[in-house]
């Protein structure tokens, strides 16, 4: 199975057929998507006009997705490698992390579903290094009640069924299904509440 870099090769590749270019492009989706495979496609294809169902569009716009996908994975590998290195050096000190946290990176370790959006349609507009910029930010802060890419307070508990059955607090402001260890335990059990039950944000916060 061909590598995400080989794979971007590809999509350079001012040979190729144009068809197996952007091919290649959505390939790399399955090796790096933060927001999930169909989002990510969707988020690229806005952010670089290109039209999802053309087969054979804009080389110049394809290789600017790329560009931006490159970008954000780069952020994203950095985060992990640092993130590992502190995991090893906090065992061998014998702490131990709320299992959330561990839970979370395990799910997405190599950077799928980062910030997993549930409706491909909707996720946020920003680049997707500078998205991921702000989880990690969050991930290394207190947790917080807000969504820690949009500041929408809007958590709500989502439940997916389906082939990868998901459940988990997703921002009602930019989509994306938010760590848990980035929110506070009293905004994750106001998201679980039914919406009318629930108190308003800055009561909760
Ligand atoms: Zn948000």
């Amino acid at each position: 199975m061909a590598g995400f870099r080989s794979l971007a090769r590809q999509v350079r590749d001012p040979r190729g057929d144009l068809a197996l270019r952007r091919y290649s492009l959505r390939k790399c989706l399955e090796r790096f998507a933060p927001y999930g495979h169909r989002a990510t496609w969707d988020h690229l294809c806005a952010r670089h006009g290109i039209d999802p169902e053309d087969r054979a569009p804009d080389p110049v716009r394809l290789m600017r997705a790329l560009d931006e996908l490159e970008e954000a994975r780069a952020v994203w590998l950095a985060y992990e490698a640092g993130f590992a290195e502190r995991r090893r050096r906090e065992k061998h000190a014998g702490l131990r992390r709320p299992g959330a946290f561990d839970d979370w990176h395990r799910r997405t370790w190599g950077g799928h579903g980062v910030a997993r959006c549930t409706d491909p349609e909707v996720h946020p507009t920003e680049p997707l290094a500078e998205v991921l910029r702000r989880l990690i930010a969050a991930l290394g802060s207190s947790p917080g009640s807000a969504c820690p890419v949009c500041a929408d307070t809007g958590i709500e508990w989502r439940q997916e069924r389906g082939e990868e059955p998901w459940a988990g607090p997703v921002c009602t402001g930019c989509g994306i299904a938010v760590p848990q260890p980035a929110l506070t335990d009293r905004t994750l059990a106001r998201a679980r509440l039914p919406r009318h039950r629930r108190p308003a944000a800055a009561a909760a916060a």
